[in-house]
């Protein structure tokens, strides 16, 4: 099948069980597929803008309700879609950073935060991991302490992951954005792996932004993504445009310059939209997803010399092993070498876990049905078996 004479039809997730790290939360409801088609057409959503003349405004469809629920959803005062989380950590650090000043990452952030505090001229101080690749209110004061000593003033802004990208731990943002706001540094809570993953309170958490990704974790199209601020945060990134031009006198009215007027249209935004009341009820079910992680995790686990590098127990699905002292062996000895496990594993339907990656690699249950969590741990056990691991 293909979709034109290069680009063959992918079939990737109708005929394997996929656990990329990545792709598992973003998978599309068939919901967001009709969405895709009916609204691929380019300013699809724009037939029925109607003064003032802004995306979120935009009534039919609807996507102005649609921003009402998804800011009381993360318990937010206000919201934007964004093309991906990048574009959020972008345009707040484009609203707070400028030449010079120190941002607050951690060991563990994703490369777009770097990227985002590069653009918009800033320097980047990380707050170091404990040895259990854990983010610590301390360690976050700690270096808030020496950013102020060395660079005189108190970092301008934090962005802080509540489950990173390596380990898929989970840091506690809530008690780090209280340390952080006695310095009164921004927090933006980076909800990549968590909005639309399980439930996110805003409030609660106590943070000044929350930045999720559409097509990471709520089941949308990329590129996409959320925005959130509280009241007092929404006037600052958020912020109207004031310049105009010189001959014409041009304005622009309600256009927001940190989102370049509009920002999602289309497939994208009308994706996000149609998965939302599906994204809302599954982030209830949270403790399945663990259940089932726990199932694939116990089995690899009985394969001798596996070990979690991740936290444990597991607080996200997102999973990080250390195989070197198990399926390696075989690779070791195997004539195609670390690409034995990924081959294998394809051969069973299971596809994700990045080809030739033996010692240190990554996998994500999530959306797994209990059946094909049970399906996977049979499967790593069997392969080692076939192998002549040691299976306990
Ligand atoms: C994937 C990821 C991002 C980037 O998200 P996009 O929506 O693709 O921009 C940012 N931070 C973390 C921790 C991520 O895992």
């Amino acid at each position: 099948m293909r979709c034109a004479a290069a680009i063959e039809a992918r079939q990737v997730n109708e005929l394997a069980i996929n656990v990329d790290p990545i792709q598992a939360g973003g998978r599309l409801t068939a919901d967001a597929m009709k969405a895709v088609i009916a609204y691929g057409d380019g300013y699809s959503v724009c037939d029925n803008c109607r003064k003032p003349n802004r995306l979120d405004y935009i009534a039919k469809p609807p996507i102005a309700g649609f921003h009402k629920d998804l800011a009381a959803w993360l318990n937010m005062d206000a919201v934007r879609t964004v093309p991906g989380a990048r574009r959020a950590f972008q345009a707040v650090a484009q609203t707070y950073v400028t030449k010079g000043d120190p941002v607050l990452l951690t060991s563990l952030s994703h490369y777009t935060e770097f990227l985002a505090v590069e653009e918009a001229g800033g320097i980047v101080r990380e707050i170091p991991a404990n040895p259990e690749n854990i983010v610590t209110p301390d360690a976050a004061a700690a270096k808030a302490e020496e950013v102020k000593r060395d660079c005189g003033r108190a970092p301008v802004l934090a962005i802080i992951d509540h489950v990173d990208y390596q380990y898929g731990n989970m840091h506690d943002v809530k008690a780090i954005a209280k340390v952080l706001h006695q310095y009164d540094i921004p927090v933006l809570y980076n909800g990549a792996y968590t909005v639309g993953i399980l439930p996110v309170d805003g409030k609660a958490l106590g943070v000044d932004f929350v930045a999720g990704s559409g097509h990471k974790s709520m089941a949308a199209p990329a590129p996409s993504g959320v925005l959130a601020a509280t009241a007092e945060r929404e006037k600052e990134v958020f912020r109207t445009t004031s310049i105009f031009g010189d001959v014409t006198g041009r304005k622009f009215g309600i256009k927001e310059p940190a989102m370049m007027g509009c920002t999602l249209m289309g497939a994208t935004l009308i994706g996000l939209m149609a998965s939302f009341p599906r994204v809302k009820e599954r982030v209830k079910h949270f403790d399945r997803e663990l259940a089932n992680n726990k199932i694939v995790l116990d089995a690899l686990l009985s394969v001798t010399g596996t070990r979690v590098l991740s936290e444990m127990p597991r607080k996200h699905t997102l999973t990080r092993v250390d195989t070197t002292q198990s399926f390696d062996k075989v690779a070791q000895v195997h004539k195609k070498k670390g690409f034995f496990f990924s081959s294998a594993l394809e051969e069973k339907g299971i596809v994700g876990i990045i080809p030739g990656a033996s010692r240190v690699w990554k996998f994500n249950t999530y959306g797994t049905t209990e059946a094909q969590a049970k399906y996977l741990a049979q499967a790593f056990v069997d392969i080692a078996r076939e192998n002549n691991l040691p299976v306990t």
